[in-house]
């Protein structure tokens, strides 16, 4: 491998996840194949049960896919062992949605982001456990870190309690970090100083994002060195580099996102093209469209050519992917003439 193309840290390969429910087999997601390189974010847009969420646990080894495989530096997570396993998970950390739950409300700030620390036998005592901790809160902008570290949960605002969360992440010194809508819960201003924060840590440490949101705006500020993966229905419809997808998007999909974004300069927002779409009905996972599964919804729309088979995720140009039988028909070569 070129120095210029680093070994990926995280691959989905062909991933499927399909749960059995009392109403029939849900295709959560379905042949999703994604790359996450060190130091970088891949963000995962696209809005409510399009499959966000499964992808990024998946991705962390918290479910079992169905089919596929998920690589981790090389090693298929599903056949490591245990010491492997155990390794994974220092290295891969989750920052959940929603900070209020994912904090324990009965203990101190402290030992909760020394509490991996002293599991893991990282450091020798509580009390450099205690020092660790509070190094951890001053990265996370928690300052001064003594005035957090004996609070509990409930004293702290959602943005502090978020940031609690990250430095408890980061204490495993991970090397990916999956973020699913970790800053949504949050006030705008607050959300802004979080994801500066969090832009920070990536360029200090290196560490590689995953970065699930349905906001487009913020997948804009957080991904624009990134790529955005846009998902529906469980399917990658386009990926590309941040600011190709934002300033340039092809799906009819992505473009219907791009212009439900909330525009706060009054002259942009009249000038901004809204997509209409043919439906606004989300179809159910348990009953899928033949075909492009967008094609109820699809302002560009062909009959017989959507309504077929599934468009298959393909390059369009450069680094970009499309899913589109009319945008970006998957036309197989001619084969080469026979001589005479
Ligand atoms: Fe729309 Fe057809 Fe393209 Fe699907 S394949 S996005 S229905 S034009």
């Amino acid at each position: 491998m070129s120095e210029s193309t680093p070994a990926p840290l995280l691959e989905l390969d062909d991933v499927h996840q399909v749960f059995a429910t009392k109403r029939g087999d849900v295709p959560a997601i379905s042949g999703v194949n994604l790359t996450v390189n060190p130091g970088k974010v891949l963000c995962l847009v696209g809005e409510s049960g399009c499959g966000k969420t499964t992808t990024a646990r998946a991705a962390a080894g918290l479910t079992s896919v169905t089919g596929g495989t998920i690589r981790f530096e090389g090693a298929d997570i599903d056949t490591l062992s245990d010491l492997g396993r155990q390794k994974f998970r220092e290295a891969v950390q989750y920052i959940h949605q929603d900070p209020y739950a994912s904090l324990n409300p009965v203990r101190t700030i402290a030992s909760t982001v020394s509490a991996g620390l002293l599991r893991h036998k990282l450091v020798a005592n509580r009390r450099e456990a205690r020092k660790a901790a509070a190094e951890l809160l001053e990265r996370v902008d928690l300052t001064p870190a003594e005035s957090y570290l004996d609070k509990y949960p409930h004293q702290l605002s959602g943005g502090q309690r978020q940031r609690v969360a990250i430095a408890r992440a980061l204490a495993m010194k991970p090397r990916l970090l999956i973020a699913d809508e970790s800053t949504s819960m949050l006030d705008v201003s607050i959300r802004v100083s979080l994801l500066n924060t969090l832009g920070r840590l990536r360029d200090d440490t290196g560490v590689g994002f995953m970065f699930i949101t349905h906001d487009l705006a913020v997948a804009k500020y957080f991904a624009w060195d990134g790529e955005i993966a846009v998902m529906y229905l469980g399917k990658v419809v386009e990926q590309g580099p941040t600011p190709q997808v934002i300033n340039d998007p092809r799906h009819p999909y992505t473009k219907a996102l791009i212009s439900a974004v909330c525009e706060p300069d009054p002259e942009l927002a009249r000038s901004k093209k809204v997509m209409p779409l043919r439906s606004s009905e989300i179809p159910s996972l348990t009953a899928l469209p033949a075909g492009c599964t967008f094609h109820p919804r699809c302002p560009v729309y062909e009959a017989d050519t959507c309504d077929g088979t599934p468009p298959a995720l393909i390059p369009l140009d450069g680094r970009r992917r499309l899913a589109c039988h009319v945008l970006n028909p998957d036309v197989a070569p001619a084969p080469a003439p026979t001589a005479a």
